[in-house]
């Protein structure tokens, strides 16, 4: 059955009555009223007796700690599920995140305590105040018009469960921005498609190339860690295969070359004073290559330095050309 609470709007001079709004007995603690609505003005201030007060400062305190919990829990899930999925399926990850966060407000919305205040102010534009109060005899104190109401539902309000989901969200968005390392796959062999294995889990499928096009690499989002590897063509043949570490802002290419072609990193220096260009070898023979510096442009020649003066900077890029 619903609880039933106690209305009454009292005259504006009329202080509130000196006993404790929950027990009746002598108020001692002057804590501050809580309003309903928004709220306007300094809050009034209610005594409560000794026992009821840490009654209601235990009630916060609990408030808290789930609030707390839940956030934790959501974090906690939302890195495992990172570790465990890297940068693949991240509408899962986000699901399993929020139902961390959600699960257990969700539980103890339902539970129904006494703890929580026992006197509200009800915002309202006009003068003089109204109160809602769990006790009757509290408010005939101060007038003898008083109506009944159903118990306010304001315990944990889903206002306040916004914060530990956002905490969540901000980490698991956190990880995946600052985690991420940047892999590129290129499939040298042909002729049919490949597809993409980040531990053991299928990616997207890739062409075949033959030579150097902009599009000669795709990227696979993937999170740092160590992370299996793998190229396989589409009668599940192994093409590239390995097992490594993936450092967070690193860039990383994975897979074959078509033959009789060598991997270059390009750099030109733009600016005044800059005049270098310079097209070194990359050293190693996959099928993982990991960059030594990030790359600005995959698998196209970067724009000769113009003859005018331009704004400084150094742009690297990686090409595919004939081997030395
Ligand atoms: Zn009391």
């Amino acid at each position: 059955m619903q609880e039933l609470w106690f209305q009454a709007k009292a005259e504006q001079s009329r202080l509130l009555p000196p006993v404790c709004p929950r027990c009746l007995a002598v108020g001692v603690r002057p804590l501050p009223v809580p309003v309903l609505g928004p709220a306007t003005g300094p809050a009034a201030t209610a005594y409560y007796c000794e026992r009821c007060a840490d009654d209601l400062e235990r009630a916060r305190t609990l408030q808290v700690a789930r609030l707390a919990v839940s956030g934790l829990l959501g974090i906690g899930t939302a890195t495992t599920a990172a570790l465990i999925l890297g940068g693949a399926q991240v509408g899962h990850q986000v699901m399993a995140t929020v139902l961390a966060v959600a699960l257990p407000l969700g539980l103890t919305a339902f539970s129904t305590t006494s703890d929580g205040p026992a006197l509200y102010q009800i915002a309202t534009d006009s003068t003089p105040p109204h109160w809602l109060a769990r006790r009757r005899e509290y408010l005939t104190e101060m007038t003898a018009d008083v109506s009944t109401r159903p118990r306010p539902r304001t315990h944990l309000g889903w206002r306040h469960a916004v914060w530990p989901l956002v905490a969540a969200a901000t980490w698991l968005l956190g990880l995946h921005w600052l985690g991420r390392a940047e892999l590129r796959v290129i499939h040298g062999g042909g002729p049919a498609d490949a597809i993409v294995l980040v531990d053991h889990r299928r990616r997207p499928s890739i062409g075949p190339t033959q030579s150097e096009h902009p599009h000669a690499a795709r990227p696979v989002a993937t999170l740092a860690g160590r992370r299996s590897l793998a190229l396989v063509s589409e009668t599940g043949q192994p093409l590239a295969e390995v097992t490594a570490t993936l450092w967070p802002g690193r860039d990383y290419l994975l897979g074959t070359l078509p033959r009789g072609q060598c991997l270059f990193l390009e750099s030109q220096e733009y600016g005044a004073r800059g005049d270098a260009r310079q097209l070194v070898a990359l050293t190693g023979s996959g099928p993982l290559w990991e960059l030594p510096v990030n790359v600005d442009a995959w698998f196209l020649p970067l724009r000769a330095r113009p003859d005018l003066p331009t704004s400084g900077g150094l742009r690297t890029a990686v090409r595919l050309l004939a081997c030395p």
